[in-house]
């Protein structure tokens, strides 16, 4: 595997191993994909004694969950007065529950599972806009939940204020997922190459199992769902200074293309520069630029980057993979709120394959949930992926690669793979090399 650059929680933690799949296995769940959402979903099934395999293509949290800056809150932004506007009262108010029992969950299972979780409040800023702020708030009170409205912020810029969410976490996601991994029935360096019904091809075997869950980062199957057309992946930028006063508390820039701090023991992590995976940013370079002018005494420890996948209606898709497909499961989405949005899909996957009611099932399904406008754009811009005339195309659904000068990558903008320069695949939905 070519070199990519290692983020902060991967150079601190190592994760168990586990050896790979051992030719054919029949088990009641098989579950794709060793990152948080995997993991998760496989440890409710361990304590509940459901019988269990999760494989891994390569080795466990080494994709977008190695890469995060693990913020754990039910602050997603300004959302609530948007879900408020087209979800309604009673779904909006869904929506924050289930990330609030998230939250409360990580801090249970902290005690048990050391991970520097540190309970501290989340902030989301503006630089131009007190009105979103105030409607934020707003929103918020209708749903019944006191946030706090701030003035003073200790960072470097000028904002408008922030509202804030007090009682949210961080963590060190490796710490925490690596330990609660540690028991559980895993098959590292097995990749799945593709499913034919309820059975599992790899190269080492097949997996017979009665229900399949995909928490494979972005949905590699095609044939069913449509995930191409209602995902799209944000990539965004990292990096972890030494020499600057640690901050209380965490912060974020209401609008998406702005910065996100917070603090790793004597650490301060900025993130932004971010684009959707296959266009330009300021990636890096945008980065360096902010830490020189407002931190000059900083000290650069690590950088990295790393891309999730988008929902056109910014929740994530948790449940049944497609219409017709009652056996198989998906997990995906989390618009970069993976911490909470994984914690929710442990618990409604566990459920659902031991046939138990859960309250947010139907507000995280993902059959329905068509956003037609976002639908169109999002197919329009992989469209003029697909008609560009360039020879390097991506194996996943033939769209023109994009050389990406700041990782040494290509990138697909269609759908998000990414391969480097070598031709080995970076980032799915591309299930194969570049050079197969
Ligand atoms: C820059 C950035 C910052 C973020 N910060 C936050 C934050 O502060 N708070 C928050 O809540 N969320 C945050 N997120 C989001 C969060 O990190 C992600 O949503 C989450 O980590 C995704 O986890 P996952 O399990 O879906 O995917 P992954 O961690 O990528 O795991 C998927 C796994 O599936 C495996 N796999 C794929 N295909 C196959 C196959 N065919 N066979 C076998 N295995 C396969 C992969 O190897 C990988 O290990 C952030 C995201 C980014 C990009």
């Amino acid at each position: 595997m070519s070199k990519q650059p290692r983020s902060l929680w991967q150079e601190t933690y190592s994760p168990p191993t586990f050896k790979p799949l051992h030719w054919g296995e029949k088990t009641k769940v098989l579950i794709i994909g060793g990152g948080i959402a995997g993991i998760l979903t496989a440890y409710r099934l361990h304590q509940a004694g459901v019988p269990y395999i999760l494989l891994e293509q390569g080795r466990i949290l080494q994709g977008t969950t190695a890469h995060t800056t693990a913020k754990i809150t039910s602050q997603h932004g300004l959302l609530y007065q948007k879900l408020l506007r087209r979800e309604g009262m009673a779904r909006a108010r869904q929506y924050l529950s289930a990330n609030e029992w998230a939250v409360g969950e990580y801090e249970r299972l902290s005690r048990e599972y050391p991970c520097d979780f540190r309970a501290e409040p989340h902030f989301v800023y503006s630089q131009k806009d007190e009105n979103r702020l105030k409607r934020e708030m707003d929103a918020l009170a209708a749903l019944g939940f006191e946030a706090e409205f701030c003035r003073e912020l200790p960072l470097p810029i000028k904002t408008m204020g922030a509202v804030c969410f007090p009682h949210q976490a961080s963590f060190h996601p490796l710490k925490f997922l690596g330990e609660l991994a540690r028991d559980l029935n895993i098959r590292e360096n097995t990749h799945v190459l593709e499913l034919q019904g309820t059975n599992a091809i790899t190269e080492r075997g097949g997996v017979h199992a009665e229900k399949i869950i995909v928490a494979t980062h972005f949905p590699f199957i095609n044939r069913h769902g449509g995930y191409f057309l209602r995902l799209y992946q944000h990539r965004s930028y990292l990096m972890a200074l030494s020499g600057v006063k640690p901050m209380e508390g965490m912060y974020l820039d209401e609008d998406p293309l702005g910065m996100t701090f917070r603090s790793y023991k004597d650490l301060l992590l900025i993130g932004g520069g971010g684009h959707r995976t296959g266009k330009e940013g300021g990636n890096w370079a945008e980065l360096r630029a902010f830490a020189a002018a407002h931190y000059p005494a900083a000290k650069e420890e690590y950088f990295w980057a790393a891309q999730d996948c988008m929902s056109l209606d910014q929740m994530p898709y948790i449940g049944q993979y497609g219409a017709h497909t009652e056996e198989l499961l998906v997990a995906s989405g989390f618009n970069k709120w993976g911490m909470t949005g994984a914690m929710i899909a442990s618990r409604l996957l566990a459920d659902r394959v031991m046939g138990k009611e859960n309250e947010f099932q139907a507000l995280f399904e993902p059959k329905g949930r068509l956003l037609r406008p976002k639908l169109i754009l999002n197919a329009l811009s992989s469209a003029a992926g697909l008609l560009n005339p360039s020879p390097k195309r991506c194996p996943h659904l033939g769209c023109a690669l994009k050389w990406n000068k700041a990782e040494h990558s290509w990138d697909c903008p269609c759908h998000g793979s990414r391969f480097s320069s070598k031709g080995e695949c970076l980032n799915n939905p591309a299930n194969e090399d570049l050079y197969h």
